[in-house]
């Protein structure tokens, strides 16, 4: 699934192709995606320039002149940078044409993704307008977890998970951090000490900051033929290692459901 440093790696493939291009036209071949693709952007589009290329969370927001193209990747979803002579393939649902003939092409395998226009402030839309804040950002620090946290049950792995919460920590991002800080993911969000969310907020802009950075290797397949662009595999410390030996001590890692979710953790490096 397309996690917050593919969404950046994304972004970042994606600008320098068609920042400051004309949009030319919108073919939808399929709009039966999460929520529909929102109907008027092939009426609407067309004629206007691209403006911005931002993320917001897992949201891509493509800013235009009378508004904004919000793009989700979903579970499969993907963009590339094709020629327009490339034909599309079966998955291959939206390309946005611009007009030097420079096609971005919507993929998504199992349609969960989402492609819906804006004329509002995108970050007031209903999707992003009660985010938390970017994990990479000064506004997330331990002091904020810890504000968050307050005296709540509720296990830390899904503290942070909660994109209420920050924004950008799935899975396996949220398995490698709290191994990183050294915390159990089973621990009660409200029971970790200060040190621990210093730890752990530092260990969370660590693990992105590192993926983002990997996934700036893979830049240049976002115009390749192939068209599998840019989700990078990761030096993971834990995460999908069940049983196999902890890289700091040598100790199985363990796994165990988290709200239907796979933890993976070193029982004696995490406390
Ligand atoms: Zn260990």
């Amino acid at each position: 699934m397309p996690e917050l440093p593919e969404v950046e790696t994304s972004r970042r493939g994606i600008a320098p192709h068609i920042l400051g291009k004309t949009f030319k036209a919108v073919e939808v071949r399929e709009p039966r995606l999460r929520w529909p693709v929102s109907a008027e952007i092939g009426a609407v589009l067309p004629g206007q320039t691209l403006r911005s290329v931002e993320r917001r969370g897992k949201y891509l927001l493509l800013g235009a002149e009378t508004g904004t193209l919000i793009l989700h990747l979903g579970m499969s979803g993907n963009l590339r940078i094709t020629a327009p002579d490339q034909l599309p393939g079966k998955h291959d649902h939206v390309d946005f044409v611009f007009a030097d003939d420079t096609v971005l092409r919507f993929n998504d395998q199992r349609k969960f993704g989402a492609a819906l226009w804006t004329s509002a402030d995108p970050l007031q839309h209903p999707l992003l307008a009660e985010l938390g804040p970017e994990p990479l950002s000064a506004e997330f620090d331990a002091a904020y977890l810890q504000r968050r946290a307050g005296q709540r049950s509720a296990c830390i792995k899904s503290l942070i998970m909660d994109s209420h919460i920050v924004v950008g920590v799935g899975n396996i991002y949220a398995s490698e951090s709290l191994f990183l800080a050294g915390v159990l993911p089973t621990r009660a969000a409200g029971s970790l000490q200060t040190t621990e969310f210093e730890r752990l907020a530092a260990a969370i802009k660590t693990i992105l900051g590192k993926a983002i950075e990997q996934g700036g290797t893979t830049l240049r397949d976002f115009t390749n033929a192939e068209g599998k662009p840019g989700y990078f595999k990761q030096a993971l410390a834990v995460y999908g290692r069940g049983g196999e030996p902890c890289r700091t001590c040598a100790e199985p890692v363990r796994h165990l459901k988290i709200g239907q979710r796979a933890s993976y953790y070193c029982g004696r490096c995490q406390r």
